[in-house]
């Protein structure tokens, strides 16, 4: 089976394809904002203008009649950026005559990493700018353990980043300033049965301007943030019984975030999948690869049911290629 999928809920707009056995080839338009973070509608602008090219890209190298369907990223993500790819897809799947299949991006950041590792059924924390979930699959579904009850932890550490004057995206450029601090300024830890809460960091953080070094800073938001999701992921390996846990998401490149969540696995006997850098980032591969999963359990998006679903979540997809 030869599928194509299309990534773009939020910055990366990118197309790959995918058969059974590998990636045959991505193309990728990142959208840069010029200032600030994400413009929805500028971002929306940005793929609009690029759609074409990536699909080019990937479609030259390939027998348009050997495609078996189009996959597209429905949610979650930015509903301007998700209209733009929804229509693309469509169009695609209308002109090739072969089925559409709208993918959860969260689950195609799991999937992913499942096909390219041994991993059987883990915990995931999926950590990236907007969702902060830890998931669990049980009988046909991703199940949500916990979450946060406000922002997504990457764009907690954005937002504050701004307000220190940092460039987008502040996640990497705080991990860097924390090497340079051991001092564990009293941050708000919010976890509430499984569910955890980052707003009252960036406030607490942005306070603190005034008064600590921002090495100091940038160290004890991580270090309160990260220890947060780091005791639910123990609470949800201990209480579900499994034995490996996967980071997801873009906030899953910070090696304190890697560190923390290897002594806690190691600790408990468990086995930890970081994730593999080239999908660490949003990528039209995953969304490709989860495209063809679903399209060989025979699931379809009919075009009636095809629009940008921005608050997708991932358990409300059935999950019929586990069994
Ligand atoms: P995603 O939404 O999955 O594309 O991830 C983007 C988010 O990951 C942004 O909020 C970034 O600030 C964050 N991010 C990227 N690299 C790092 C890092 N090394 N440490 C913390 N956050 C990061
Ligand atoms: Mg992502």
């Amino acid at each position: 089976m030869l599928v194509l999928g299309l990534e773009g809920t939020a910055w990366n707009l990118s197309a790959s394809l995918v058969n059974d056995e590998d990636i045959l080839c991505e193309a990728n338009a990142p959208y840069v904002p010029v200032s600030g973070g994400i413009h929805p509608r500028e971002a929306a602008q940005h793929f609009a203008d690029n759609v074409a090219s990536v699909l080019r890209q990937v479609l030259s190298s390939a027998d348009l009649r050997s495609i078996d369907g189009v996959a597209f990223s429905q949610g979650p993500g930015l509903g301007p950026c998700l209209r733009i790819v929804s229509t693309a897809a469509r169009a695609l799947s209308l002109r090739l005559r072969v089925p559409l299949i709208g993918v959860n991006h969260c689950i195609a950041h799991i999937e992913v990493e499942r096909w390219k590792t041994d991993l059987a059924d883990p915990i995931v924390l999926y950590v990236s700018g907007a969702n902060s979930q830890v998931l669990s699959y049980r009988q046909n579904r991703y199940r949500i353990l916990g979450e946060t009850l406000d922002i997504g932890v990457g764009n907690c550490l954005d937002k504050f980043a701004r307000s220190a004057g940092l460039a987008h995206p502040g996640g990497p450029k705080i991990e860097r300033l924390a090497k340079g601090s051991r001092r564990c300024l009293p941050m708000p830890y919010v976890v509430k049965g499984m569910d955890f809460s980052f707003s009252g960091i960036v406030t607490a953080a942005q306070n603190a301007l005034t008064s600590a070094t921002l090495e100091d800073i940038c160290y004890s938001f991580q270090e309160t943030a990260f220890a947060m999701l780091v005791e639910v992921c123990e609470r949800a390996l201990s209480q579900t019984d499994k034995s490996e846990l996967l980071l997801a998401g873009g906030v899953g490149a910070n090696k304190r975030l890697q560190e923390m969540l290897t002594i806690m696995t190691a600790e408990r006997g468990a086995r930890f999948f970081s994730p593999r850098p080239e999908y660490l980032q949003d990528n039209g591969a995953m969304i490709a690869y989860t495209g063809l999963l679903m399209l060989s359990h025979g699931i379809q998006t009919p075009i009636a049911s095809s629009g940008a679903n921005p608050n997708f979540r991932p358990d409300e997809v059935e999950v019929l290629w586990i069994t």
